[in-house]
């Protein structure tokens, strides 16, 4: 028998590992069990397909199934749900169109991704009431728009897939509310960054920060009435929607690995090696479903985006093709459009985070703009930076401005990856001319400022 390569779950992960396991080895037998009717799609486009940038949920796939079966000799099976792994005798158990299948393996990979948190909300289930997870989800969404043609919203959850959607669900329009149990938006940002977020938005959305989603009610066929209140049930507001979304974050999908007695880690995610195997030989798992390590605590961590998905399934991979790869570390780095706005961090920075892994932090915020004060149409940014004052390294950055900083974020991205302090990003030889930057580029003058405050003098 070939040695045959086992992943479960054909989206980001997945299907980078098959690829380039197929790459690496042509001999290895490659199977991939998707449980749902799409593979390699672009989960991150589903907010603007459902704007009506992208037009067709086709457009969202990366490599069509067949391109995989027929040009990369790789076995894709959609509609194939895993239900249960036998480490000891290297077995899979799926259910498949045909019905129980079995299926031994030399190497497994999960790559099962994660799933959407369900709040326990009385009513949750009721019709009207939305996640946005996967295209079966968005399918779902677009129908429901096409069919009833809502005029209201309530999103419950303030972090980007809530944004990305109320973005969405405006330029439809809609009248669009946000409720958010946090007392701010954009949590992991920081405070300053989320504070220009919630003032901006207002401008489109109506805020409910610090508030909670109680209870749901079908009040008549596409009218809810949904019961909002503060944490201690002091103010209460029954909201009337014709439509809900829950964006209440997402959890790693580990049940397989549970039951199959793979280690989690503290996240709920799984552990892995510096290779992407479990604690059980020859399973693999990277993705959204396992933990990573941070660039800047050089600790396991939960951070699920796309590029580690895809990186780290590569990665894997090639392992398993023969060609002995680490997984990447990760800083976090993400940036999210906010209407108008562009909204990104990357590292740490939350500051009782920081302290929590053995870091002295110091924070500083400033304002500057996207290009020299006088050319026109330069617009305002704020930076916020962080260092560690014993070492001066820095550990995280986060910032928001109408134009130039979803590329700008990665400046500091590349130097968290390289270690640098505050007075080496200040050195940095960064590319000037008025349309694209002031002479100190924020980024700069962010890090000078931090450098000052390291070294006493502000
Ligand atoms: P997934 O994409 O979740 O794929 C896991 C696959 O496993 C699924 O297809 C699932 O059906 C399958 N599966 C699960 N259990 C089984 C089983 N038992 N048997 C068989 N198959 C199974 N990230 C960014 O970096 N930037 C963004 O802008 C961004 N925007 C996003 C917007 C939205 C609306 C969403 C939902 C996500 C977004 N993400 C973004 C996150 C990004 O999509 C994920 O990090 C990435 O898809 C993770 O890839 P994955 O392969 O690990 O998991």
């Amino acid at each position: 028998m070939k040695e045959r390569f086992i992943v479960i779950g054909g989206d980001a992960a997945g299907m980078s590992a098959a690829s380039k396991a197929r790459r690496e080895n042509s001999k290895l037998e490659i199977i991939v069990l998707e449980k749902g009717g799409w593979a390699s799609y672009a989960a991150c486009g589903l907010p603007y397909y459902l704007k009506g940038n992208v037009k067709n949920i086709e457009d969202l796939i990366a490599i069509q199934p067949e391109i995989f079966r027929k040009e990369r000799n790789i076995d894709l099976r959609l509609n194939h749900e895993v239900t249960r792994i036998n480490p000891e005798k290297k077995i899979i158990v799926a259910q498949s169109p045909q019905g129980e299948i079995e299926l031994t393996y030399h190497k497994l990979l999960i790559s099962t991704g994660a799933k959407a948190v369900k709040p326990k909300i009385k009513g949750i289930d009721s019709h009207g009431v939305f996640f946005l997870r996967d295209i079966a989800s968005a399918i779902k969404i677009k129908e429901y728009l096409a069919e009833r043609a809502p005029k209201s919203v309530l999103i419950v959850g303030g972090g980007y897939i809530g944004l990305e959607m109320a973005e969405a669900f405006y330029s439809l329009g809609m009248s669009v509310q946000i409720v958010e149990l946090l007392p701010h938006l954009l949590n992991s940002f920081g405070l300053e960054i989320a504070e220009v977020v919630e003032k901006y938005i207002k401008n489109y959305v109506r805020l409910h920060l610090g508030r909670r989603v109680n209870k749901i009610r079908e009040i008549d066929t596409g009218k809810l009435s949904v019961y909002v209140s503060t944490e201690q049930d002091k103010q209460q507001e029954d909201i009337d929607t014709e439509m809900l979304l829950l964006a209440t974050g997402i959890v790693p999908e580990v049940i397989l690995a549970r039951e199959a007695g793979i280690k989690l880690g503290p996240s709920g995610a799984i552990v892995t090696d510096e290779f992407g195997e479990t604690n059980m030989p020859d399973i693999y798992a990277v993705g959204d479903c396992a933990e990573v390590t941070s660039i800047v605590t050089n600790q396991n961590t939960y951070i699920p985006l796309a590029l580690t998905a895809n990186r780290n399934g590569r990665a894997v991979g090639s392992t398993i093709g023969g060609k002995k790869t680490h997984l990447s570390p990760v800083a976090g780095t993400a940036v999210v459009k906010v209407f108008q706005l562009e909204v990104a961090t990357t590292g740490l920075m939350d500051i009782e985070v920081a302290q929590k892994y053995g870091f002295n932090p110091i924070k500083n915020t400033i304002d500057s703009r996207s290009r020299a004060g006088y050319f026109p149409g330069s617009k305002p940014i704020k930076i916020s930076l962080m260092a560690d004052r014993n070492t001066k390294k820095l550990l995280g950055c986060s910032m928001v401005g109408e134009e130039g900083v979803a590329k700008r974020i990665d400046i500091v991205a590349t130097a968290l990856y390289s270690k640098l302090t505050a007075e080496q990003l200040e050195n940095l030889d960064l590319a000037y001319a008025p349309p694209f930057s002031p002479v100190w580029d924020p980024v700069l003058t962010a890090a000078k400022v931090l450098n000052g405050k390291l070294e006493g003098k502000h």
